[in-house]
């Protein structure tokens, strides 16, 4: 999987954490990390081909494609 598109103004290190959590979805199907802007939770939503991993609120967002 590659990272396709990021918040605009994401920093590397809430980009690392978002993408830290990829391996809780595929192995837990959840994650414990909360979002560091606002504390919501971190999700990860399905679109076809594509995923996103990111806060409940959208404020933070990781978009990746699929190979
Ligand atoms: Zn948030």
């Amino acid at each position: 999987m590659a990272v396709n598109t990021t918040t605009k103004g994401i920093t590397m290190e809430e980009a690392r954490l978002l993408d830290s959590t990829d391996d809780d979805f595929f192995e837990r199907g959840k994650t414990d990390v909360k979002c560091p802007r606002c504390g919501g939770t971190i999700v990860l939503k399905r679109y076809g081909e594509s995923y996103t991993i990111g806060c409940e609120h959208d404020c933070l967002v990781l978009a990746y494609r699929g190979i």
